[in-house]
């Protein structure tokens, strides 16, 4: 499943949540290149400065960490994308890589109102321990920032700014958007969500009735209950 949508549209928080009905890991790429910044390896240096200015890394680079996760064994019951593809040519390499796996795709677009993005990203707080999201307005945390899981100091991304919040939205809107055309064209099911006004887990809910209408996985997710899952990998 590629979960799309602008910055702070949700896809993070919404991935995590998609556990209750769909099997596979979350691959992020913006979670994979931190990683490596976090590491100071080669794959970190070459990426730092972007992300910080909220520039996209090369199309090379995040296909390669794609491609290698892809292959690896916890991925034949399905996949959740986040975050990638954001431009056409990684769209196009992504859409070799699915028929080589045989995968079977459907994209989720959440849509969110750009002043209510900017809003949320600057009043984000992240647990650098387990990675959980805060948001200082509607969901902040039991004690002003400390991790309600961990006790770990939260932090605020540092292109959470919003001068680097605009420029992400810029390359949203210059590069990414259009790849939803190229899924559309490609004959891929795409499933438009309102992804604010309301909880996240009503979100989740809807995406999941949704998955399964279009045949992705075996049925809805219960509130409380883990539902069927059919694997995507057909
Ligand atoms: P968001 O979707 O909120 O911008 P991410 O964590 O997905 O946050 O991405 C953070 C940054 O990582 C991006 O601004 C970009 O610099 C880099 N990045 C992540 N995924 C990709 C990608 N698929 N292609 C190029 N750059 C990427």
């Amino acid at each position: 499943m590629i979960l799309f949508g602008s910055p702070g549209s949700g896809k993070g928080t919404q991935a995590k949540l998609l556990r209750s009905c769909l099997k596979g890991p979350h691959i992020s790429t913006g979670d994979m290149l931190r990683m490596h910044i976090q590491a100071h390896d080669a794959i970190g240096e070459q990426s730092e400065a972007l992300l910080k200015s909220g520039k996209l890394v090369s199309d090379e680079l995040v296909n390669a960490l794609v491609e290698a996760r892809i292959a690896e064994p916890d991925c034949r019951a399905g996949i959740i994308l986040d975050g990638y593809p954001r431009t056409l040519q990684q769209a196009r390499v992504l859409a070799g890589m699915m028929e080589r796996q045989d995968f079977r795709a459907a994209v989720v677009h959440l849509i969110v109102d750009y002043e209510k993005i900017v809003a949320r990203l600057s009043g984000r707080r992240q647990c650098p321990v387990c990675g959980t999201l805060y948001s200082l307005r509607t969901n902040p945390p039991k004690i002003a920032g400390i991790c309600d899981l961990d006790g770990a100091t939260l932090v605020t991304r540092e292109d959470d700014r919003e001068s680097v919040i605009r420029e992400r939205l810029h390359e949203y809107e210059s590069q990414t958007r259009p790849v939803v055309n190229y899924f559309r064209e490609a004959g891929v099911p795409l499933i438009e969500i309102d992804g604010a006004g309301a909880r996240p887990e009503q979100i989740v809910q809807r995406i999941c009735e949704a998955l399964a209408s279009v045949g992705l996985i075996g049925g809805a997710a219960g509130s409380d209950t883990e539902a069927p899952v059919r694997a995507i990998a057909t």
